[in-house]
C-alpha cells in the first residue's frame, strides 16, 4: 500500500459576494477531516467520495440533495455521477425525482446495471427496485431557496463534488446537483455526463461546477486527463487549460482535481467556489472566495 492519499471537495462555484458561507466552510472542513482519516485508514477513494457527497446532499447546505432548488415547473430534478478511475466504471442519473441520495442512485447504476446513465422515471424505478430511500413529500423535505439568493437575481449554482486518491493509488470522482436555478424541466447539466462534469481514470479524478452547458461543450473533465496524457501537462495547468476553454466558450465555473502523484488543485473562473483540500502531507485548506 502506498502512503499518499489526497482529497478535494467543492460545494459549488456560484457563491455570492458578501454572503456568509461559514456554515458551508465548517461543514467542508469536518468532511475533510473525516474523509482524510478514512483514506489514511485504507478506505477506497470510491467509497469515500460517495459518502462525502452523500453527506453534502443530506446537509441542505448546497444546491444538491436536500438543498435542491426546483425547476420552473416546481419539481425537484436531480443529477449525479460517480466514476471509479481504477476500472473506469461509471454510473449516473439525470432528472431524477424523489430519491433521497442521487449519488447512491448513481452508484447503483454503476454496480447493478450494464448502463452508465439512466434518467427520469426509469432511474426512479431502478432506485425503487434497489430499495433506495425516497422523499415522500418534496415540499417538506427540500430546504427553500435562500431568499437573498432570489433577490440578488444571480443564477446561483451549488453543485457538490468530491475527488480522492487512495492509498492503493486509485482515484474516484463523484458529483451531485440540482442543476442551475430555474432550470427547464428535463434539463440535464454536465454533472451526470461522464467526461463533461465528472471523470476519473488512472491519471486524474475531476469534478466540475458551473454553467453545465459550457462544461459539456468543452468536455471539460475528460479534457484535463487528455491534456496530461497527450500534452504531458502537470495537473494544475491541465485544469487551467480546460477551464480556459470553458471560458472561451462563454462559460464560468470551477473544477477540483487530484492526480496519481498526489497532486491536488481547485481552480475557478467564477467569483468563488466553496472548496477544501487535504492530503497525507498534512495540507488542509478551506475557502470560498480567492
Ligand atoms: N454544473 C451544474 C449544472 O449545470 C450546476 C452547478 O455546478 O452548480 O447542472
Amino acid at each position: 500500500m502506498a502512503n499518499k492519499w489526497a482529497l478535494v471537495l467543492h460545494g459549488g462555484a456560484g457563491p455570492i459576494f458578501g454572503q456568509d458561507y461559514s456554515a458551508q466552510e465548517k461543514h467542508i472542513a469536518n468532511l475533510l477531516k473525516a474523509g482524510g482519516k478514512r483514506l489514511a485508514d485504507g478506505e477506497t477513494a470510491l467509497d469515500v467520495v460517495e459518502s462525502l457527497v452523500a453527506a453534502m446532499e443530506a446537509s441542505g447546505l448546497y444546491l444538491a440533495g436536500k438543498g435542491a432548488a426546483p425547476n420552473t415547473a416546481g419539481e425537484y430534478e436531480l443529477d449525479a455521477a460517480i466514476m471509479d478511475g481504477r476500472t473506469r466504471n461509471a454510473g449516473a442519473v439525470g432528472a431524477l425525482q424523489g430519491v433521497l441520495s442521487p449519488i447512491a442512485a448513481a452508484r447503483m447504476v454503476m454496480e447493478r446495471t450494464p448502463n452508465v446513465l439512466i434518467v427520469a422515471a426509469g432511474a426512479r424505478r431502478l432506485a425503487d427496485a434497489a430499495g433506495l430511500a425516497t422523499v415522500d413529500d418534496p415540499d417538506a423535505y427540500y430546504v427553500p431557496v435562500d431568499e437573498r439568493t432570489r433577490q440578488v437575481g444571480v443564477p446561483d449554482v451549488g453543485t457538490v463534488g468530491a475527488v480522492a486518491l487512495d492509498r492503493y493509488g486509485d482515484m474516484s470522482a463523484a458529483t451531485s446537483t440540482a442543476g442551475i436555478m430555474n432550470k427547464t424541466p428535463g434539463r440535464i447539466g454536465d454533472t451526470p455526463v461522464i467526461g463533461a462534469g465528472t471523470w476519473a481514470d488512472e491519471r486524474c479524478a475531476i469534478s466540475c461546477t458551473g454553467l453545465g452547458e459550457y462544461f459539456i461543450r468543452a468536455n471539460a473533465a475528460a479534457d484535463v486527463s487528455a491534456r496530461i496524457r497527450y500534452g504531458g501537462s502537470a495537473l494544475e495547468p491541465a485544469v487551467q487549460g480546460a477551464l480556459d476553454d470553458v471560458k472561451r466558450l462563454g462559460g464560468e465555473g470551477g473544477m477540483i482535481a487530484v492526480s496519481a502523484d498526489g497532486g491536488m488543485t481547485a481552480l475557478f473562473n467564477s467569483g468563488g467556489m466553496k472548496r477544501g483540500m487535504t492530503d497525507s502531507d498534512g495540507r488542509f485548506e478551506v475557502a470560498t472566495f480567492l
